[in-house]
């Protein structure tokens, strides 16, 4: 049998070749083009517009750093809102904190939540947890919106193409620091710094001009593309580098523990100097 190899096309110069095992679903929603595959080595894998989203095997280091760095720094985070993150990842590692009351979940393209449920059952459990609220809507609608004020809000949104663009942009961040409580925080996922420079500097300059705080943290997650991954924290009071709780604890974690939370500040010089 011939060898299938999906190719993913990072820039213009460089990109990965992952190994196919077997297709297990494709389709095109209203959205975007949705694919499941299993890869050598890398397991289950969803694919949107290109770009592999979601491995079996590295999921979790950015599942929990989006995650518990905010929930850990802030005291109080009990009412939380993710936008995007349809396969149920980052959603099932904010149940995971006993302080979260609730959590509302906004995804543009509800084919993603239903197909990660047949596709990815382990990481999709979160969604029947008496705590969630799933709304279909446009993230960006949805926070122009809301009258809600959340302690913590989460993006763990695609890259900059297609539904996901606006999630980009400072008016967006403008009506996220709106829809946040006093002592809100924000997390965005905000690419590679390495690859993406100038998108990584904008994400963080537009979140500086809005929040008090502003701080970058960074993870490698090998099925992005290559080198470290960044996370962008902005907050109105509390410090995202800060474990608000020293005590607490949250079993069964495998990346996240209280060094990485304070060693993923710490920032190389070229991010630092990109940054000014
Ligand atoms: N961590 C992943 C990454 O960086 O590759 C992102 C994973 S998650 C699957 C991204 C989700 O954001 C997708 O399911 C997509 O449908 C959703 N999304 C894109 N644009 C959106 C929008 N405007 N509002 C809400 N969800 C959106």
């Amino acid at each position: 049998m011939a060898e299938h190899w999906f190719c993913e096309q990072n820039t213009p110069g460089y990109s990965v070749q992952w190994k196919v095992v077997q297709k297990l679903h494709q389709e095109t929603t209203p959205f975007q083009e949705l694919m499941f595959v299993e890869l050598e080595e890398w397991g289950r894998t969803l694919i949107l517009d290109g770009a592999v989203q979601y491995t079996e095997k590295d999921e979790f280091i950015y599942h929990e750093m989006i995650a518990h760095v905010p929930l850990m720094s802030h005291p109080r985070p009990e009412k939380v809102l993710i936008i995007g993150g349809g396969d149920g990842g980052t959603l099932r590692e904010v149940l995971k904190h006993p302080k979260v009351a609730s959590v509302d979940m906004v995804e543009i393209d509800q084919r993603v939540v239903e197909t990660s449920k047949v596709f990815l059952p382990g990481v999709a459990s979160g969604f029947d947890d008496p705590r969630t609220r799933l709304i279909i809507d446009d993230g960006i609608n949805y926070v122009h919106e809301t009258k809600q004020k959340y302690d913590v809000v989460l993006v763990d949104s695609s890259d900059p193409v297609g539904p996901a663009v606006q999630l980009y942009s400072r008016p967006f961040y403008q009506d996220v620091y709106r829809a946040l409580a006093d002592d809100g925080m924000l997390v965005v996922q905000s690419e590679s710094p390495l690859f993406y420079g100038q998108l990584f500097a904008s994400i963080v300059g537009n979140l500086k001009d809005i929040f008090p705080i502003t701080r970058v943290y960074l993870a490698t997650v090998p099925t992005y593309v290559s080198g470290p991954w960044s996370f962008t924290a902005a907050s109105k009071t509390h410090d995202p580098a800060h474990i608000a709780d020293d005590t607490a604890i949250i079993d069964g974690l495998k990346y996240y523990n209280k060094q990485i939370h304070q060693a993923a500040f710490a920032l190389p010089q070229f991010i630092l100097e990109r940054l000014g």
